[in-house]
């Protein structure tokens, strides 16, 4: 993961997001910024469904859409709402690592039989749902996917500032993602 920038001091926080919520988004959680009083969402941000992740914010701070990968690509309504009536102009997208996005072909038999066993599902249906949709949601790698799924967003959204970041769950700290 040498394309990640550590952030362990403010100055660690690239310069075009100091001073923007996104820079606050790593004081609150890398760097033990006292939790400030909001009243409005400062920042979209876009992360995985995982259970081993927890954001230290504080209340009020960001609208959260929690999805497989960070993926944003089914849920553009969301950010549009976000942005149109929440008039929020940030956006983070954190990716995390050992992501189950990634090669989601390794699991898919777990994923029928769990279908079939705990769900109830028919064979035939539980093995069409997972073709179906495993391409949409197959992420690759999770640094590459977070940076192109950035890119998109930029375009989509051009007076938005949307940042790249990872979430490590081996130390729970956030990163940047190194873009070229
Ligand atoms: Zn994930």
């Amino acid at each position: 993961m040498n394309n990640l920038l550590t952030v362990n001091t403010i100055n660690d926080i690239l310069p075009e997001y100091r001073q923007t919520p996104v820079g606050l988004l790593l004081e609150y959680h890398n760097l033990n910024r006292p939790l400030d009083a909001y009243d409005k969402a400062q920042i979209l941000i876009g992360m995985c469904m995982d259970n081993r992740k927890h954001l230290h914010i504080p209340d009020n701070f960001a609208f959260i859409i929690r999805s497989g990968g960070a993926n944003l690509r089914y849920s553009e309504f969301k950010v549009s709402y976000a942005i149109g009536v929440g008039k929020v102009s940030h956006i983070a997208l954190i990716g995390h690592n050992n992501c189950g996005m990634v090669n989601l072909i390794a699991r898919k038999n777990e994923f029928i039989e769990g279908l079939v066993n705990s769900a109830g599902w028919e064979r035939d249906r539980a093995e069409e749902h997972f073709f179906h949709y495993a391409p949409m949601f197959e992420i690759g790698s999770e640094t590459d996917f977070v940076l192109t799924e950035t890119k998109r967003l930029r375009l989509r959204y051009p007076k938005i500032t949307i940042a790249p970041l990872l979430y490590n769950v081996d130390d729970n700290k956030l990163y940047f993602i190194r873009e070229s």
